[in-house]
């Protein structure tokens, strides 16, 4: 092939990993003809060995990959079920032999929203193929250079192949290339600084290992304890300014991930940045580890010495976009990683899609979800601010997990469900409220959390999913309306805004016992604090009447119009008590395939019966 030959394609996807492959499956969903090409140096055959970190998925992705992909059975097939997020810390730094050792909060049942331990080279290869016969074209080449025009005309994208060079045009291009940053670079959108991440400044160090016996971690017997496995989860073992995955990957294979996330403030990089130093670190610090590592056979090992960056811009109006690690990554501690690359495909393939159909607002919807993404990008990011102090202290941890659960599964996971994130509306306001009370509420709670490790408090463990915490029963992942009970599936259906107010409201309550127990009688009278108490009790008295709102345009609708349209149809229903024949065709073929020795057909008998009460 030589550089002279070019090809002209909708959108250009740069790179084929999980954030390339599944933008491509999503467009290829949801536009009709659009042309896609994914270019990608790695071969498509990856091998099993060819791994990825990244494994874990939550309520967010999952349900992007099951729904919105339509790959609920490929990963049941494929990938081991999640059974929730569970934290320990050690009760004695110096004895971590066994998970008795260990102060717990363990998921106790199945989240009602499941979620994958996800083989990401299998996906990765599975669902390249899958595009492939949807009709994308997979160039097996690096991209080397990209020239963006301004406005709407033709990128190239310059990608080298084994056999020579290949020009790609397209008007909209994808940087899906990871921490490459093909666009970052070339137009300086990438921000490294940690003073500019919320003073993130952290590392990883992670391996892979089969055959481990995973009865080291947990014998499986917890009867009194759970309904769901501890294994199959994804753990955290929490320490001073670290914390340790344990993701099961392969159930056949016993293969799991192990990782440390660290704060060079506390764990420099040149004390865990080799196996051998690594495997010292965890057998000093969290023997359980260690002795399941050792149970099984080596497979990698990996260091990342900086983790945390953002972007700048992700949806440019020249028809750039980068998503997944090319936008940003700040700590894998929650799993979204995916979750901010299932917003930003969702939103590109939305402007892509307004844009192809010329639609008048398309501007207006990439200024708006660039501004939101922007926005869960932030929040991601100040969700890791202070973990270098934080980490390893049981209690405190504990109350800022509970309260960190509370937005996840109290507005966030919701919203993603009622496709709230591509409502224009909604974006505008939930925007504004998030930056002005949930921002300066958690920037101080996080203050306060450092005030009360430094005064050495305990102020009791809050267990995430339990109901016996604070008043009404609540729990983070109550219901406070039927979106799920009720399959609310389709756009701006679910009555999001319930979810708010509620959430508002039973934060206030959190924050009120947690300043409480933390600070007493000063602490509540503060001026300040009860300042955050009535931003969020306003911010619940104005949800309360958009959810007036919301319900009184509403009126009348269905909850899911494919369930309405199912119940009319049944309306026509007849019972029929009665079967078709068939035994009169058995006979025919049984003569067709046996010629003049069939045996005699059996005579037919008409099972039309009347069936009496
Ligand atoms: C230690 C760690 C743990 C993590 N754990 C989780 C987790 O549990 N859950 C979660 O949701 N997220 C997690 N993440 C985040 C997760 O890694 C990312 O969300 C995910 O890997 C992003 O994938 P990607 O496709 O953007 O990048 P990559 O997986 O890096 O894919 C980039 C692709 O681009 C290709 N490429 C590179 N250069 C070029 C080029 N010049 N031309 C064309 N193609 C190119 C590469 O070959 C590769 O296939 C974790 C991240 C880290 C660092």
């Amino acid at each position: 092939m030589n550089n002279t030959q070019s090809q002209v394609y909708d959108v250009v996807i740069m790179g084929a990993g999980i954030a390339g492959v599944s933008q491509a499956r999503h467009l290829l969903l949801n536009i009709p003809n659009i042309k896609v090409a994914l270019v990608d140096p790695r071969p498509e055959e990856r091998t099993e060995k060819d791994l990825k970190v990244g494994e874990s998925t939550v309520e967010i992705s999952t349900l992007f990959f099951g729904k919105e992909l339509g790959l609920y059975d490929y990963l049941i097939e494929n990938h081991p079920p999640k059974y929730g997020l569970n934290f320990h810390w050690p009760k004695e730094t110096e004895n971590t032999e066994t998970i008795d050792d260990y102060h717990h909060i363990w998921c106790t049942r199945q989240p009602s929203l499941a979620s994958t331990l996800m083989n990401r080279a299998k996906f990765e290869r599975d669902v390249l193929k899958m595009n492939k016969q949807m009709g994308a074209s997979f160039y097996n080449g690096r991209v080397v250079d990209v020239d963006l025009t301004s406005g709407d005309a033709l990128n190239t994208v310059k990608v080298k192949l084994d056999e020579g060079y290949l020009e790609l045009k397209a008007k909209h291009v994808v940087d899906a290339a990871g921490r490459k940053f093909i666009i970052g670079r070339k137009v300086d959108n990438v921000i490294f600084d940690s003073e500019d991440l919320y003073d993130v400044n952290n590392g990883s160090a992670w391996v892979r290992v089969k055959n481990v016996d995973r009865t080291i971690f947990h014998s499986g017997y917890d009867p009194l304890g759970a309904t769901c496995s501890h294994y199959y989860a994804t753990n955290h073992m929490m320490g001073h300014g670290h914390w340790v995955w344990i993701i099961p990957t392969d159930s056949q294979t016993m293969e799991l991930s192990i990782g440390v996330a660290h704060h060079h403030q506390v764990i420099p990089a040149q004390s865990v940045n080799t196996k051998e130093k690594f495997y010292a670190f965890l057998e000093a610090n969290h023997n359980l580890v260690y002795q399941l590592l050792k149970s099984g056979e080596d497979i990698d090992f990996h260091y990342l010495p900086r983790l945390a960056h953002k972007s700048k811009t992700l949806f440019s109006q020249d028809n750039w976009y980068v998503v997944g690690d090319a936008a940003a990554i700040f700590d894998p501690f929650y799993s979204l990683g995916m979750v901010m690359m299932t917003f930003g495909i969702e939103s590109i393939t939305e402007i892509v899609r307004a844009k192809l159909a010329d639609e008048p607002d398309v501007e207006r919807k990439r200024t708006v979800y660039n501004a939101f993404n922007i926005g869960t990008i932030r929040s991601s990011n100040h969700l890791i601010h202070a973990h270098d102090r934080q980490l390893g202290h049981a209690s405190i941890m504990s109350w800022r997990i509970y309260l960190e659960n509370m937005w996840w599964f109290g507005i966030i996971v919701p919203m993603y469900v009622g496709k709230w994130h591509l409502d224009l509306k909604f974006l505008r306001k939930f925007g504004q409220q998030g930056r002005h009370i949930i921002t300066s509420l958690m920037t101080d709670v996080y203050e306060q959390c450092d005030q009360l490790i430094e005064k050495k408090a305990n102020i009791g463990l809050m267990y995430t999913h339990r109901a016996d915490q604070l008043p009404f029963h609540y729990y983070v992942t109550r219901d406070f309306d039927t979106y799920l009970q009720d399959s609310k599936y389709e756009p701006q259906r679910s009555n999001v805004f319930a979810y708010v107010k509620n959430t508002y409201f039973f934060v206030a309550l959190w924050y009120l016992k947690f300043l409480w127990k933390g600070f007493g009688i000063s602490g509540l009278l503060s001026p300040r604090n009860l300042y955050h108490v009535f931003k969020l009790l306003k911010a619940s008295a104005e949800s309360a009447l958009d959810e007036l709102i919301f319900k009184f345009k509403t009126r009348g609708l269905p909850a899911n119009s494919i369930v309405a349209k199912a119940r009319q149809e049944f309306e026509s229903y007849e019972y029929q008590p009665e079967l078709q024949p068939w035994t009169k065709n058995v006979a025919e073929q049984s003569l067709q395939s046996n010629g003049k020795n069939a045996p005699k057909a059996p005579e037919l008998v008409n099972l039309k019966a009347e069936i009496h009460s």
